[in-house]
This record gives structure tokens, C-alpha cells and sequence, in this order.
């Protein structure tokens, strides 16, 4: 269980200036789930979600894994940035294996795991081409693959889909479900999409400018992918756009 204990993060600009981007942020992900973290633009979800991977320090509180403070140096996190993170000099199977190799693991092993991601997701045979000659959907597998190869404790994701087009958007939260559901690794991923936080959440955070948690919603519909078509999804999409109207979570 990952507890995000009041956290407050402020940016320091220069001497004279500085900037609260996350304000006494508490939020609990149990084991073993998805918590979706639904906001604008600008209202800290990148700040938050690296505080937690432990790129950034708040200015207050702390971040817990079972009860002990949240360490990357014990605990694994996979981070999957918004541009998917993948390192443009080095292939898609050398960018799946960095994980495996930093770690001194059996990297033939990790290998033959690697393929069959490889080949699960749809990619085989892209295994030696570089980032830049993989589409934006591709790029976002072969970032996958590496985050499930590498199994770990917690799984961050920075708007994972946001940058690709409608379908293939759908595609890979599909594609990320199936995997998820294997694995079940406890995951905090922030989205500013509705639909997304609602096919994805377990729960969903929602969250205001301003840095803070407007309310924390139990998604009935998790886990009911058959329902992504349905009318009670599209109401209670509908519900959730009202709510953040209704807020002004959303401007
Ligand atoms: P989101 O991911 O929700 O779009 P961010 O966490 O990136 O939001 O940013 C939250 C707020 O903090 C924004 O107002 C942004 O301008 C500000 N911010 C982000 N990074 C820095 C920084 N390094 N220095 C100062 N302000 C920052
Ligand atoms: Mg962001």
C-alpha cells in the first residue's frame, strides 16, 4: 500500500520567489490496484507523480510503502514518463533491457521474457529499430514492455496515452489492461481524460489548480471493460465532467 502522506511541494524560482504546486495532498493506493489521477493542466499531476518516484523532495510530508518510507533504492518503481522515456541512442530491445542490466539481472532470461512481451504487444520484429522509427503507438509499447519486464513495486505513469490518436488510445489502455490484470501491480497513473480515468481507476483522484484533491471517487465501472461502449458509461462520464464543472476543476 502506498500512502501519500500530506504532501506540500514548492518550487523555489529564485531567492525572493517561489511556487506551491502541490498543497497538503493525502491519498491512499492500496495494493495490488489503479488509482487514476484526473486533473487540468497545471495542477501538479507531474509534480506529484515525481515526488512520489522520488525525483522530487516536498517541502512537507512524505511517501510510505507499508508503513516504511518510500525508497527507489529498495523498493523498484517503474516511471513511465510523458514522452515515454525510452532513450533515443539505444534500440527498443536495448531500451527494455536497461532495467534488467542496471540491475545485474539474468539479462538471456530477461531476453527470452522480452520477446514474448515483444510479441504479445504486437512488436516483434521492431526489436532493433530505434526510437525515432517507431510510431508514437509503437514507442508506447516497446515503454510497456519495459515496465512489465521489469515487475515493480509500483507503477508510476505520466499521462501514458494522452499523446496518441483517439483509437490507438483506446488500443493501448486495452493493451495496458491486459497486462495489468496478470501482474496487478499497484499503480498511480495521471490522465486529464475523463474517459481514461474512468476505464482505468479503481479509484479516481480528482484534482483542482491549485495543487489539491477535490475528492476521491470509487469507480464502480473498474474492471468492467465490456462497459466502455455502454450507457452507463457515457452517464457516468457525463457525471464526472459535471462534478468537475461543478467544481471548477476544469476551467
Ligand atoms: P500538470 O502535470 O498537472 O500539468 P505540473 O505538476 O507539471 O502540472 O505543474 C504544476 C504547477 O507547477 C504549474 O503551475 C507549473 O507551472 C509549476 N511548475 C512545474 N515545474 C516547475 C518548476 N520546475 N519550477 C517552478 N514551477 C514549476
Ligand atoms: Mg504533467
Amino acid at each position: 500500500m502506498i500512502e501519500i502522506q500530506d504532501i506540500t511541494v514548492t518550487y523555489s524560482q529564485n531567492e525572493h520567489a517561489s511556487f506551491e504546486a502541490l498543497h497538503h495532498i493525502r491519498l491512499t493506493v492500496p495494493q495490488g490496484t489503479v488509482c487514476a489521477v484526473l486533473g487540468p493542466s497545471g495542477c501538479g499531476k507531474s509534480t506529484l507523480i515525481k515526488t512520489v518516484a522520488g525525483l522530487l523532495h516536498p517541502t512537507e510530508g512524505s511517501v510510505t510503502m507499508d508503513g516504511a518510507p518510500l525508497d527507489p533504492h529498495r523498493a523498484t518503481i517503474g516511471f513511465m514518463p510523458q514522452n515515454y522515456g525510452l532513450l533515443p541512442w539505444r534500440t527498443a530491445i536495448e531500451n527494455v533491457l536497461l532495467g534488467p542490466r542496471i540491475r545485474k539481472q539474468d539479462v538471456q532470461a530477461a531476453k527470452q521474457r522480452a520477446g514474448e512481451l515483444f510479441t504479445r504487444l504486437g512488436i516483434a520484429g521492431l526489436e532493433d529499430r530505434f526510437p525515432k522509427e517507431l510510431s508514437g503507438g509503437q514507442q508506447q509499447r516497446v515503454a510497456l514492455a519495459r515496465a512489465f519486464l521489469l515487475a515493480p513495486d509500483l507503477l508510476l505513469m505520466d499521462e501514458p496515452f494522452s499523446a496518441l490518436d483517439a483509437i490507438t488510445r483506446e488500443e493501448m489502455q486495452d493493451v495496458f489492461l491486459t497486462l495489468w490484470r496478470e501482474a496487478q501491480t499497484t499503480t498511480l497513473l495521471v490522465t486529464h481524460y475523463v474517459e481514461e480515468a474512468l476505464y482505468l481507476g479503481r479509484t479516481i483522484v480528482l484534482m483542482r489548480a491549485g495543487g489539491t484533491i477535490a475528492e476521491t471517487i470509487d469507480n464502480l465501472l473498474f474492471g468492467k471493460e465490456d462497459q466502455r461502449g455502454s450507457q452507463a458509461f457515457f452517464a457516468s462520464a457525463q457525471k464526472l465532467r459535471e462534478k468537475i464543472r461543478a467544481m471548477k476543476v476544469v476551467s
